[in-house]
């Protein structure tokens, strides 16, 4: 394949955001399915820790790749027709076309939301490594953050594929080079896991999960320990903003707890691909100010 119509911008944009939509429609399922996995084998070694034999456990639930879709309610199986990522939906009104229950606007709006960061990202970083990096990087904080919304959970399974994923490419180097995202990543870990901890001395509650570390560490490996404190406070920022309107629409009881690594996974995305034009905004607002 001849890479040069991909250094095409009007060809790459809209590929790259069909492609979203694709993946998009995937990262739906690990949403969905991954957790119930997760939990079924929890229980399983549970079970086996605790020397119990093991009761009649229900069926694992479908696995990510092998299981076609369904509806969740009447469990009809979807044709390919039924399975278009985003046009599907839209055709059938959101409905399902058997039992007429509602589908979920997760569906859509995780294929929007995925086609248009791949779009962005394709429009950044042009074709080549940081793209292909790029796309990765996308995908997997995107199921990240729809699994932590649902469960509060923010499984291994993603955080730490991701953080030897960003080790990895410092060694071409991508983005970071070995030292800065070694640094990164040691220095985004400790400093949530102090939080944590402070946190919990003063207070007795636990203000985050241990995922929030391995995101943050993630993060530094990706972008080194210079970004770190951007990504903290953009996330604060919007967490604190979502916060409140949560509290003040939903009358939510303030210790409901609300997930911090959707935050976390959306400032590390934006700093990602804008960090460059953000740090330059800042210095003109606030430095030459002076
Ligand atoms: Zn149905």
């Amino acid at each position: 394949m001849d890479p040069a119509w991909l250094e095409q911008p009007a060809l790459l944009i809209p590929l790259a955001a069909v492609l979203g939509l694709l993946v998009g429609s995937f990262l739906n399922v690990v949403i969905l399915r991954l957790p119930r996995r997760l939990e079924h084998d929890w229980r399983a070694q549970a079970l086996d820790i605790l020397g119990n034999a093991p009761v009649e456990t229900d069926p694992p639930p479908p696995d990510l790749v092998f299981h076609g879709s369904h509806c969740v309610h009447c469990k009809h199986a979807l044709t390919p027709l039924e399975n278009i990522p985003l046009l599907s939906y839209l055709f059938l009104g959101g409905r399902c076309r058997y039992c007429k229950a509602h589908i979920s606007w997760q569906y859509p709006l995780v294929e929007l939301l995925s086609a248009l960061a791949c779009a962005i990202v394709a429009w950044k970083f042009g074709f080549g490594w940081p793209l292909l990096a790029g796309l990765a990087f996308t995908w997997i904080l995107i199921a990240a953050s729809g699994i932590d919304a649902r469960t509060q959970l923010l499984p291994d399974q993603l955080t730490l594929p991701l953080l030897w994923l960003g080790l990895l490419l410092s060694l071409i180097p991508v983005f970071v080079g070995p030292s800065e995202a070694i640094l990164g990543a040691a220095i985004g870990w400790t400093s949530l896991w102090l939080v944590f901890w402070l946190f919990k001395w003063f207070t007795g509650k636990e203000g985050m999960g241990y995922g929030d570390f391995k995101l943050l560490g993630a993060l530094g490996a990706w972008m080194g320990a210079t970004a770190l404190l951007p990504v903290i406070l953009l996330s604060s920022l919007v967490g604190a903003l979502v916060g409140g309107i949560a509290l003040f629409v939903g009358g939510k009881d303030r210790s409901t707890p609300i997930p911090f690594g959707p935050f976390i996974a959306m400032a590390g995305w934006v700093w990602f691909v804008f960090g460059t034009e953000l740090s330059l905004l800042y210095e003109r607002w606030f430095l030459i100010g002076h």
